[in-house]
């Protein structure tokens, strides 16, 4: 088990990639702590890296709100120890033709989907610091990519999060820290399904004819978080189908 001993923090950590990432941290051995506004969604990660034998916490908040996040970060410190690896997973979505888009949807999307990550990053990066010894993974999107029809406030966001990966590896890259982001496409979990995407649709002219699984997602991650993804940092590891080639 590669992450036996290290701590890890999933936002979003109760639904889809979130959940994912988590069961496969902790299948490598790490102890993870599952941020979530969904508690029982939280709860339900926490309990099946529970019954494989892991260690886990669940934590309902919003990874977005410096308050929350700061309680979270205490209790995770307090019940498993010093973080090491931070996922920031958790993200929302929305579909609006561009003229339509109110001030509030667009500065909603940014709070969490970019200003998450930001206080996220700054209430656990202290532990990993102190340790000399840190993985930063950004879940971020295909659609930063490529841009995406009716999701500007979406994708302008997840561009972000690539900009933001880029230039907080440069700044961490001689403490031992990695900094990297995975921008998912086409990955089939609650989001999507709750999206006007037309699965079947997308499925029929995409390389592999299906949709990416959590799993997929999971994988990479695991793999950013490794001992042996240490010289990788403020990379972009699409993981897409072959959907997107940049
Ligand atoms: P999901 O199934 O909706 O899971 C996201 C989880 O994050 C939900 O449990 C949600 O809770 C939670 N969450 C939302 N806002 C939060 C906040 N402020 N604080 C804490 N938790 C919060 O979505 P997913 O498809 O797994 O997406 C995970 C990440 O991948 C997102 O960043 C998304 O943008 C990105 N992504 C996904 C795809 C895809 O094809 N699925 C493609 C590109 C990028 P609630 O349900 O209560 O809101």
């Amino acid at each position: 088990m590669t992450l036996a001993g290290k701590v890890a923090v999933v936002t979003g950590g109760g639904s889809g990639i979130g959940r994912a990432c988590s069961l496969r941290l902790a299948r490598e051995g790490a102890a993870v702590a599952a941020w979530d506004l969904n508690a029982e969604g939280a709860a339900e990660t926490a309990r099946q890296i529970e019954a494989a034998g892991g260690r886990a916490l669940a934590l309902a908040g919003d990874a977005a709100d410096a308050e929350q996040i700061a309680a979270m970060a205490e209790r995770t410190r307090r019940e498993l120890g010093p973080v090491a690896i931070l996922v920031n997973n958790a993200g929302i979505t929305g579909f609006t033709p561009f003229l339509e888009l109110s001030r509030e949807a667009i500065l909603r999307m940014l709070e969490v989907n970019v200003v998450g990550p930001f206080l996220c990053t700054q209430a656990l990066l202290p532990d990993m610091l102190a340790a000399g010894w840190g993985r930063i993974i950004n879940i971020s999107s295909s659609s930063a990519q490529t841009g995406a029809r009716l999701m500007t406030h979406y994708s302008a966001s997840k561009g972000a999060i690539i900009a933001f990966t880029k230039s907080l590896a440069l700044e961490l890259a001689d403490k031992g820290i990695t900094v990297n982001n995975i921008p998912p496409g086409f990955i089939d979990t609650p989001m999507l399904r709750a999206s006007p995407v037309d699965i079947a649709a997308q499925s029929a002219v995409s390389p592999m004819k299906r949709p990416g699984r959590p799993e997929d997602i999971a994988a990479a991650c695991a793999f950013l978080a490794s001992e042996e993804a240490g010289y990788i940092t403020g990379q972009t590891l699409g993981v897409n189908g072959g959907r997107v080639m940049p």
